[in-house]
């Protein structure tokens, strides 16, 4: 419940520093204050007050003023005596006209800060004239009499549009000229195409912007890669569509039919995100749909994303590149045999070789680079990481698909060759441990 409190009569008790805060508060309310110190109160001061903050800290005026604004039916909060509130005020966070409160209940005010904190943080400054923007078109909207499922509609498509983004950067005039263009009621935007990276697995390496998109998507189309945790990061209202491809024949089928569905989802004017594992542009194919949607005419945002190729050996406790053991990386594929010499070539060239989707071909790449580099080269292999289940093995290359069958280890699946596997021993067992 939120009281409007302009000029109404409120009585704080004390004068000390919490006191004064309250004080400031209330005038920022609006409120009529009246401001008595602790020794001078006398019962039936509060008459005629709607609303008191005991802050005297001092239990004999706490007694008294709590029994008379009790008898007298005005509201009262005894700070610090949750018995004797019959309100409590929460922390808030303003975003005028936007104002968020949080209590928790009289059981942590420290805690109910701490999150006053965080949502400041989150909720930039741009919703109060974004919310006051909306609400002018929303009292246009009504009073022309458009009903209320085309106006959810207008809203839903100011929220997903660049309106904050650009009262955000202080364009002002440009994002009142947008909402109006968005708030006529035959308006029918058209739709946009996210292509965006879910990170390598652990949803907290999704990058802010992609947990935006994905919040306020209309359609979400995902790699059967992309963990349920993150999806669960959608919006209420999302479509998920799973549209995971699995090798084989009908590999080119399947992203003629997905490259079909974005078309038409942003043709019907739908906020889309392609959402895929690691980068889009990363062995995603988001370069041949960032291709297909801009031949169709269709708005693309790129969103990158962490890659598993980086991510990976990362979260495996290897540094990718290492001053004095490592200053190139070459980011390869498993996938296809007839590029298994290139493999070799890349190997030889660069310090540090990542392989992806290395798990079935392993034992034919590891050979390979065994016959490149020498027996003994240092490698690992890295199995859902950053993940709960992430796995990792390392040894030499020779050795390292024997060792990831001991293992068990699954796909999705990186394979990192080079001096770095070996540079900080200690870095990976302490990885491990995190992951247990
Ligand atoms: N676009 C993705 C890569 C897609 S190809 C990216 O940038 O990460 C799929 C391959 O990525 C897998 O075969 C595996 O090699 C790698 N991969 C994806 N997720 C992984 C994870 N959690 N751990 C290890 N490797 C992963």
């Amino acid at each position: 419940m939120f009281l409007d409190l302009a000029g109404q009569r409120c009585v704080v008790l004390g004068d000390g520093h919490l006191a004064q805060e309250k004080v400031r508060l209330l005038v920022e309310a609006g409120a009529d204050v009246k401001v008595i110190a602790a020794q001078d109160y006398r019962p039936g001061d509060l008459a005629g007050a709607r609303l008191v903050i005991d802050a005297s800290e001092d239990l004999e005026v706490n007694r008294q003023a709590w029994e008379e604004a009790e008898a007298a039916g005005i509201l009262i909060n005894v700070l610090d005596r949750p018995a004797q509130c019959r309100f409590i005020a929460p922390a808030i966070v303003r975003r005028d006209p936007v104002v968020v409160a949080i209590s928790t209940s009289g059981e942590s005010p420290f805690l109910a800060s701490q999150l006053r904190v965080r949502i400041e943080r989150w909720l930039g400054r741009e919703w109060g004239p974004f919310t006051a923007l909306v609400g002018r078109i929303r009292r246009r909207l009504r009073e022309a009499g458009v009903p209320i499922a085309e106006q959810t509609r207008i809203y839903r498509r100011l929220l997903q549009s660049d309106v904050r983004r650009l009262l955000a950067n202080g364009q002002t005039a440009e994002a009142q000229l947008l909402a109006a263009t968005i708030g006529q009621a035959r308006s029918r935007p058209a739709g946009r195409v996210a292509l965006g990276g879910a990170g390598p697995g652990d949803p907290g390496l999704l990058t802010l912007r992609a947990r935006e998109l994905i919040a306020d998507a209309d359609y979400v189309l995902h790699d059967a890669l992309v963990a349920p945790e993150t999806l669960a990061l959608c919006g209420p209202d999302a479509h998920l569509e799973p549209v995971g491809k699995r090798g084989g024949s009908s590999e080119s089928a399947a992203q003629d039919a997905i490259n079909a569905r974005l078309i038409e989802l942003a043709g019907e004017g739908h906020l889309v995100v392609r959402l895929k594992g690691g980068d889009p542009f990363v062995f995603g194919r988001g370069g041949e749909e960032l291709q297909v949607l801009v031949q169709a005419g269709i708005e693309v945002i790129a969103v990158p994303g962490v890659t598993s190729a980086l991510a990976a050996p990362a979260a495996a406790g290897i540094p990718a590149t290492l001053r004095g053991v490592s200053s190139s990386i070459a980011i390869a594929t498993a996938q296809r045999s007839d590029s298994l010499d290139r493999l070799a070539d890349l190997a030889r060239a660069a310090d540090t070789l990542v392989v992806m989707m290395a798990r079935t071909n392993l034992a034919d790449v590891a050979e390979t680079l065994a016959r490149a580099l020498g027996d003994s080269r240092p490698a690992a292999i890295v199995s859902n990481a950053t993940l709960a289940g992430q796995r990792q093995v390392s040894g030499p290359i020779a050795d390292i698909a024997r060792l990831a069958d001991l293992e068990g280890i699954e796909a999705p699946a990186t394979l990192i060759v080079g001096d770095v596997v070996t540079a900080i021993p200690a870095a990976a067992a302490l990885q491990a441990a995190q992951t247990l």
